[in-house]
């Protein structure tokens, strides 16, 4: 006779947890191409799936009326904002949802402390220590996160706001933090429960303190690189919140958010060339910040409309699309997809040339001209393309200024140089659509607009290229 499958067996729990975090590994992979990506979103997704089922199995859960619902509320929630996001506000999304992660983080370990010392139970040594750190980490990570949120969200100014000794005082709070968590790991069980609770309540005050005054002096341009920072302290925080919980799956779901917004933290800030070291204590790039222009001298603007635009692209071989973060706000990617189109039928060569950071968040890029289905091969990184810029007949810059700013490679002066960036202004001829001569997310001047190789066609991205297009259809 078969015996009956008891769904409490901690071997099933842990098998299962195994199955969900192999779930989880094969969702990332599968995130780093787009053509699989959608995929390994609901790869991860099942994953997660099955590590809350198994968690709610847990033989703890007295009564479940409050978890559904809690469930309920949050999938309300996160549907419909997930649908009614724009692109444009995707890393507003993501700091929300990492902020409200190390939230939950900071409070399941403030819970397991308060139970361990109601039934007055001794911690072994390292939970004592992981309970508060996990504490520390993830209240740090929801205040700052919230403000990342509200910079991004334009509720507060984007300007870095810095006061005296800041710095300092940061690091006292943190050298203080890190003394209140000695204290409550060696006190633990030893005196009075409501001291060492007090004590934990003023180490989760004081770290949502430390991750505002670490967030406030950062420009608002730089928050998606925060963001990234702050996503991997919310993993470490769940990771260390899963040994406290003894639960495997949460250790490990942490341990891969912590290592990959390490990662992506640490390739956004080469693909920008500034460290992370510069982008916390740089106070760089605030909204409306104004770096130096560059000295373009008596230089003059061409200007072309898009009768022009069109004849010199019917006429050329080869044409690369560049786009940056005005195409997302234009949502042009539909309409450059078109033109590319009838320019194909002409036998012209058509590329896109992606910039690691075009944009405001990775892969932005990436994400648009898929939602248009831009097929993947015409997609280029900018090491592969940029020797091709030199033989190519016309360069459409849509909305992009930072990515193609020749002085980020020639000007030892600019703020921004040794950022690699797409070498348009090697091309033949290019065309740069935005709608003023406006700086971009750096705030200077970009000296290719002045170059004899280029023309600007200024108005919204989308309705230039629209207008492109109805011109090219004529021809
Ligand atoms: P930029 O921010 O440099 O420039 C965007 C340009 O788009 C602006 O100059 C603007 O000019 C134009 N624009 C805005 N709206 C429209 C519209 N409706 N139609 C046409 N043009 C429009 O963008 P890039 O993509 O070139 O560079 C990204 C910048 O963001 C880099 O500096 C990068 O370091 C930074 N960054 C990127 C991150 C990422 O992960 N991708 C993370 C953090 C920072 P105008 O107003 O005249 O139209």
């Amino acid at each position: 006779m078969i015996a009956a499958i008891d769904l409490r067996d901690p071997n099933l729990i842990n098998a299962a947890y195994l199955v969900a975090a192999v779930l989880f590994i094969l969702g990332l992979r599968q995130l780093s191409s787009p053509t699989t990506a959608r995929s390994g979103n609901y790869l991860a997704a099942v994953g997660m799936a099955i590590a809350l089922l198994v968690t709610l199995l847990d033989r703890q859960i007295l009564d479940f009326k409050l978890i559904i619902l809690g469930v309920v509320i949050g999938t309300l929630v996160g549907a419909i904002s997930a649908r009614r996001v724009k692109m444009t506000a995707m890393p507003q999304m993501v700091a929300l949802f990492n902020g409200v992660g190390g939230g939950a983080v900071a409070l399941v370990a403030m819970s397991e402390f308060r139970e361990a010392t109601a039934h007055a139970v001794s911690l072994p040594l390292d939970v004592a220590i992981t309970i508060p750190l996990s504490a520390l980490i993830g209240a740090m990570s929801f205040s700052g996160s919230m403000i990342a949120f509200g910079k991004l969200q334009e509720i507060i100014g984007g300007s870095p706001i810095t006061f005296p000794l800041q710095k300092v005082f940061n690091f006292l709070l943190f050298a203080a933090s890190l003394v209140a968590i000695g204290f409550i790991a060696t006190l633990a069980g030893q005196t009075n429960p409501s001291f060492e609770e007090w004590l934990l309540f003023a180490l989760v005050g004081t770290a949502l303190l430390l991750g505002v005054l670490m967030v406030i002096p950062i420009g608002g341009a730089d928050m998606p690189v925060v963001i990234s920072l702050l996503n991997s302290f919310t993993g470490v925080a769940a990771a260390l919140a899963g040994f406290v919980l003894s639960n495997n799956a949460l250790i490990i779901g942490g341990a891969l958010v912590g290592a990959s917004g390490t990662l992506l933290t640490i390739l956004m800030g080469r693909a920008m060339n500034r460290s992370i070291a510069n982008v916390i204590f740089g106070a760089f790039g605030g909204a409306g910040t104004a770096g130096p222009a560059a000295d373009l001298g008596d230089k003059t603007v061409r200007e072309i409309n898009a009768q022009d635009a069109a004849i010199m692209l019917s006429y050329a071989d080869s044409v690369i699309f560049v786009p940056g973060y005005g195409l997302a706000v234009a949502q042009a990617q539909h309409n450059v997809r078109e033109l590319a189109d009838m320019l194909e039928k002409r036998n012209i060569n058509v590329r896109y040339a992606i910039h690691p950071v075009a944009g405001r968040m990775p892969g932005h890029m990436n994400v648009l001209l898929a939602e248009a289905d831009v097929p993947y091969p015409q997609l280029y990184d900018m090491d592969d393309i940029n020797p091709d810029f030199p033989r190519t007949d016309v360069v459409v810059v849509i909305g992009a200024n930072d990515v193609v700013n020749p002085s980020a490679r020639d000007d030892p002066g600019s703020p921004i140089y040794g950022m690699p960036i797409l070498e348009v202004d090697k091309a033949k001829q290019v065309i740069v659509l935005k709608r003023s001569m406006s700086p971009g997310f750096a705030g200077i001047d970009n000296p290719l607009f002045y170059m004899e190789n280029n023309a600007m066609l200024f108005g919204d991205g989308k309705d230039s290229v629209m207008k492109i297009a109805k011109e090219v259809d004529q021809l």
